[in-house]
């Protein structure tokens, strides 16, 4: 497939930048020495990011801003979930097999359920990363949960685990992936061959988990 160039700009930088704007227009930054083709073909190389990168940013453009309203769906370990709301109930959000919202507390929805999915975060990923802790032999000093946008978790220095509370809308194989891949930074810090390595000798299967988060990441969102 053939990717038009929208906007080529030229300056005394030394390598190519490719910019996907918002709206799906393509910006290149160029070193002023490089020729045209060379430029064509790095882009043509860069073809299947390009793509992903729009599609991706269809999705944002595309997603309504949640209402809280009935029928909208939320994910949950990777199932999705209707919403309906009702009178007023304690606690104002309730789950079983679908989520109840009292009326009265539809314009607290975001903040109900961002809440809802922390503590449904911290139950099942502290279960996983004690159970993989002590089969594969790791200690880490203990499990937080955090609003981290762009990351699905993280291991501190001193042992702490991390991970985001969107992790939990995501398969539990999903989640097992991201609790064995901090776990594996306990041995090892950086993302070299030898860490990959500790990773898929837990958990062979790593990669199609990987490219799962890659292409649905955008979705486990509120
Ligand atoms: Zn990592």
């Amino acid at each position: 497939m053939q990717i038009q160039i929208d906007k080529l700009i030229r300056s005394k930088r030394k390598t190519i930048a490719l910019i996907v704007e918002r709206d799906g227009g393509l910006t290149v930054r160029a070193p002023t020495r490089i020729s045209q083709s060379q430029i064509n073909a790095f882009v043509q190389e860069k073809s299947d990011w390009i793509i992903r990168t729009r599609e991706k940013l269809k999705l944002i453009v595309q997603m309504p801003a949640r209402q809280y309203s009935d029928d909208e769906t939320f994910l949950f370990l990777g199932s999705s979930f209707d919403l309906k709301l009702v009178k007023a109930q304690r606690p104002s959000l309730q789950f079983d097999n679908g989520f109840t919202l009292s009326r009265t507390a539809q314009k607290r929805g975001a903040s109900l359920f961002m809440r809802w999915y922390k503590e449904r975060a911290y139950d099942v990923i502290s279960e996983r990363v004690t159970q993989f802790a002590k089969q594969y032999n790791f200690t880490p000093k203990q499990v937080k949960i955090t609003s981290a946008k762009t990351r699905w978790g993280s291991c501190s220095p001193n042992g702490t685990l991390n991970f985001t509370w969107r992790l939990v809308m995501a398969p539990l194989d999903v989640i097992d992936y991201v609790v064995i891949h901090e776990l594996a930074h306990l041995r090892v810090k950086d993302h070299s061959s030898k860490f990959w390595g500790v990773v898929e000798s837990i958990y062979p299967e790593y990669k199609k988990k990987r490219k799962w988060l890659r292409e649905n990441g955008e979705k486990l969102n509120l």
